[in-house]
């Protein structure tokens, strides 16, 4: 693929550093002599796919200036209106970042627990976040918020736009479209789904396994009363964890049925290929009728390779895929664009530690790896055969140890990760949770995306780290150790009182100090 043709856009903001070859194009960074060939450098980075993973990058690259397309191949936002959770990470992560409020308008709160493989338990005791709790929230209202938000932060989202081709060299990407017009830009990230074009044309490999059993999901109207409806859904759920109607408001249920036996996969599902799945497991179609969206999904669980090779990387489903249970993939994705957007944001900003990128793939690997473990096991809990649901009943046991209980809630909302950032304390590696310090709640600190040293001591300093890192000297934060420093996603990088180790650990995390 050659790169002569490329359409300058202007910056979207202008503090961005530049090279100091830029020259007839405004704004635009232009690449060193021994690159006379190549085309100017027109974006830091391109994301391919605006889902909830790649406008959540966006948002965060923007924050640190970088100036951001990304390219949706959709002319439209998705207009059915499936219900995702968003889980306590998340909704952390939201409040972090100042969207919570926004967020919380628009979905339905739930109790935090039973949601692991269905069984139905109360929301274990001692689960340290402000905001335990899950949201349900349609996923066509998650996304828009989330593309609104980077848009509102300078980003630039180009509908109707499909990566279809790209090219890396020392100095850039050089990316095609469908359409045959062709930009430029230091890294592209493929946060393009499951199916994803960018890791196909990278050649990394997405092992695991198949789908093996298919299931329908939709939203229709029922004709028969609520009552009976409620009845029925109880004695199947006896045997089949499959199977639910759930009402949805409006006289609108949402309805998931085993797909065993339903035709071409390639074809979209039917009205009547419902109402006959209904009819084989509960002996009645419940009358359903006026259907608002039918869809159909497996259980393949398959796992990148490699999260990055040189200038393009990958996050969110096109990184990894795995069946719904449990409610993860979103909120796998856009957690993953928290902890890469800061890192490659410092990268482009020039000051990110040599390995600092690669964190990101040593971090997010093993977290979804994690996760699909926890739905594969989900996936079997859910068997009508004999032995897991022996297993089923006994995991249902054990989570009456409430430790048991909130291992599991933990795993599925996130707030149970620890990085592995060396030897430490127990909270090194995790995140913290929104503490009270003296301005109030420490995520209302977090808002701009940056460092944080929360300094108990009142006499450390941030130094030359001050243009990445923020100090509160908080004697009253409340924190059982003298001091942390926070990493923009909120992991705890550091504990101690020690200015050598904590300048040391600033290197660590946040490059040499700018004086
Ligand atoms: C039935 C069901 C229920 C679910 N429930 C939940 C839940 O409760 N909680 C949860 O966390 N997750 C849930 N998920 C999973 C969740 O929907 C996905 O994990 C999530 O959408 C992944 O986000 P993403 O941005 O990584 O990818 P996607 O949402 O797939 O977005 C990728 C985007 O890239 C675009 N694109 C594709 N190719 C190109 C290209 N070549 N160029 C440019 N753009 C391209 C696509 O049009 C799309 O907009 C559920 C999934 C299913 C099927």
């Amino acid at each position: 693929m050659h790169s002569q043709q490329v359409t300058a856009e202007p910056p979207s903001n202008d503090s961005v550093e530049r090279d100091s070859t830029a020259d007839d194009v405004p704004g635009v960074l232009r690449s060193p002599a021994s690159g006379a060939d190549r085309a100017p450098l027109v974006f830091d980075v391109i994301i391919a796919g605006c889902g909830p993973t790649g406008a959540t990058l966006a948002a965060e690259l923007r924050l640190h200036d970088a100036r951001v397309l990304v390219l949706e191949k959709e002319t439209e936002p998705a207009s059915f209106t499936r219900i995702v959770g968003l889980h306590i990470r998340s909704l952390e992560l939201m409040a972090m970042r100042g969207l919570l409020d926004r967020v919380l308008q628009h979905g339905r709160r739930r109790p935090a627990g039973g949601f692991f493989a269905a069984i139905g338990k109360p929301v274990p005791k001692g689960l340290d976040s402000a905001y335990a709790y899950l949201l349900g929230i349609p996923q066509p209202v998650i996304e828009h918020l989330l593309e609104e938000h980077a848009i509102e932060l300078g980003a630039r989202v180009r509908r109707g736009r499909a990566v279809a081709g790209f090219e890396q060299d020392d100095e850039g990407v050089t990316v095609e479209l469908a359409d045959g017009e062709r930009l430029r830009s230091r890294y592209l990230v493929g946060c393009d789904g499951g199916r994803s074009t960018v890791r196909k044309l990278l050649g990394v490999g997405f092992p695991g396994e198949p789908s093996r059993a298919e299931t329908l999901m939709g939203e229709m109207e029922v004709g028969v009363p609520r009552e009976e409806v409620a009845a029925k859904v109880t004695e199947i759920r006896e045997t089949h964890q499959r199977f639910w109607l759930r009402p949805f408001g409006e006289g609108v249920y949402s309805v998931v049925v085993p797909a065993a036996g339903v035709g071409d996969r390639a074809e979209p599902p039917t009205l009547e290929d419902f109402k006959q799945q209904l009819r084989t497991i509960a002996g009645t179609d419940f009358g359903v009728h006026s259907p608002r969206w039918l869809s159909r999904f497996g259980d393949a669980t398959r796992l990148a390779e490699r999260y990055r090779v040189g200038r393009v990387l990958l996050a969110g489903d096109a990184a990894h895929i795995h069946p719904p249970i449990g409610g993860q993939g979103l909120n796998l994705g856009v957690q993953d664009a928290f902890n890469l957007g800061w890192k490659l944001a410092a990268q482009i900003r020039g000051w990110a530690p040599e390995t600092l990128l690669d964190t990101y793939q040593a971090e997010r690997h093993p977290v979804a790896e994690d996760v699909l473990d926890n739905t594969r096991a989900q996936t079997e809990l859910l068997s009508t055969e004999p032995g897991p649901q022996a297993v089923r009943r006994l995991l249902t046991e054990l989570m009456d140890f409430d430790e048991v209980n909130r291992h599991l809630i933990e795993k599925i909302t996130a707030i149970g990760i620890r990085y592995d950032f060396g030897e430490g304390p127990d909270l090194l590696g995790r995140r913290l949770p929104d503490i009270e310090v003296k301005q109030g709640h420490l995520y209302g600190l977090l808002h701009r995306g940056r460092g944080l040293l929360l300094d108990r001591t009142e006499r450390l300093a941030v130094g030359g780290w001050s243009d990445r890192v923020d100090h509160l000297a908080d004697p009253t934060a409340a924190l059982d150790v003298p001091c942390v420093l926070l990493r923009p996603d909120g992991h705890v990088a550091w504990i101690g009182d020690d200015q050598q180790d904590l300048d040391d650990h600033l290197s660590r995390w946040f490059g040499t100090p700018a004086n």
